[in-house]
């Protein structure tokens, strides 16, 4: 299907950002006493602290973080010797207070966003901390689209472009809540956000340099290439079904990355049996994410598995935080390596077709399907790198 991708990439440099709020659809403005209250603080540690948004102190103040919460805030700030307005800015994800202190629509925080963004753009902090689920949204917006539950991002700290995003807890649900443990959890939270004293790494642009091949002659060569080299090496499948028992199941393309090298290459006769060398040689470790989904369709295609399995980035994900809902490559990719989610223009090909167990994967532009199987395998080895780092082996 030409066209499909053409234009786009399949990682994201920046999601596109406006900077001018729209606080005319919002209207929240009209109903506050401070409306619009600016970011206060002095941010000597270059700490941006986002909330919800004004409560009915800081409407009647014009200033954040005063009321019950800012109180619990200060206080908690104070066990590890940081000022609020000394060492940090704070602002919201809404800058007006809606009546009754509702909780913020999706809309309201998607119009007031660019009064978040400004306040990014203009104090450049070192480390963005969002209390609650509002604040993750509005400054996730556009590097992951379905936040679901607040525990899974908390206490992560995800070296997004040219800031740390540092999630916790809302000091009003803490106050709701009285649990010692979240309370601890919420400080821990804290001292790791302040003691970050170095910007994020620069990330790699992951796409450049991966080799989607496209010739078979091209793609045995470098496979051979790679298995010569051998050591750890990300394998991964991109497959018209999840299960390989479906008898209409085809592996479609494959990727391989050993750090230095990306490529991914289409699934045919030829690359097939070259692949299959290099997953039975003893020269190369393999990594995957999920790895029994690799083991399984290799089973079903020769008749052998995987030889020299290494390293599983979904189980070692688990290893180190069993929470629900993070083991993903995606997930991953972000809160490790400030990934955003490269996925959205190839999801509604990786679903299922309604009532069937295929996908329609074969449907995409093979240039584009190979770029999103090689960030895959990119992605998978540097994780597994990072981990392994994590795990002090
Ligand atoms: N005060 C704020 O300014 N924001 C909150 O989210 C809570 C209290």
């Amino acid at each position: 299907m030409r066209g499909f991708f053409e234009s786009s990439k399949v990682q994201k440099d920046k999601p596109e950002f406006g900077f001018v709020p729209k606080c005319g659809a919002c209207g929240l403005y009209k109903t506050c006493e401070s409306p619009k209250i600016k970011p206060y603080g002095q941010g000597a540690k270059r700490v941006l602290v986002v909330g919800e948004a004004p409560g009915v102190e800081e409407d009647e103040q014009g200033r954040p973080f005063v009321g019950k919460s800012g109180l619990f805030l200060r206080s908690s700030l104070k066990r590890i010797g940081v000022d609020l307005d000394r060492d940090a800015w704070t602002t919201n994800a809404l800058i007006c207070r809606p009546p009754k202190n509702a909780t913020p629509d999706a809309k309201q925080i998607s119009y007031c966003r660019p009064n978040l963004l400004n306040a990014i753009r203009k104090y450049e902090p070192q480390v963005v901390l969002t209390l609650g689920r509002s604040a993750l949204v509005s400054v996730l917006e556009g590097y992951w689209r379905d936040i679901g539950a607040l525990d899974r991002w908390t206490g992560w700290r995800m070296p997004v472009e040219r800031h740390w995003i540092c999630p916790t807890y809302h000091p009003a649900y803490l106050l709701r809540m009285k649990d010692a443990l979240l309370d601890c959890l919420f400080l821990n939270h804290l001292q790791a956000a302040f003691e970050l004293d170095e910007l994020p790494p620069r990330q790699p642009k992951w796409e450049e340099g991966i080799e989607c091949l496209l010739e078979d002659e091209a793609a045995c060569r470098a496979i051979r290439e790679m298995e010569e080299v051998g050591g750890w090496m990300a394998v991964d499948y991109e497959t018209t079904c999840l299960k390989p028992e479906w008898p209409d199941g085809q592996i479609i393309s494959c990727a391989l990355s050993n750090g230095r090298r990306t490529i991914a290459y289409l699934w045919t006769v030829q690359t097939s049996l070259v692949t299959k060398l290099l997953l039975q040689s003893k020269r190369s470790q393999k990594i995957s994410s999920n790895l029994k989904m690799e083991e399984r369709w290799t089973l079903k295609t020769f008749g052998h598995g995987v030889t020299n399995w290494g390293w599983d980035t979904m189980l070692a994900a688990h290893c180190l935080d069993n929470r629900p809902g993070i083991c993903s490559l995606k997930f991953q990719a972000l809160v490790r390596l400030g990934v955003p989610s490269f996925n959205e223009t190839t999801e509604p090909y990786l679903a299922n077709v309604k009532g069937s167990p295929y996908n329609r994967i074969d449907e995409i532009y093979p240039p584009a399907l190979l770029l999103y199987n090689g960030m895959d395998a990119r992605l998978e080895y540097k994780l597994a790198m990072v981990q392994m780092k994590d795990m002090g082996l």
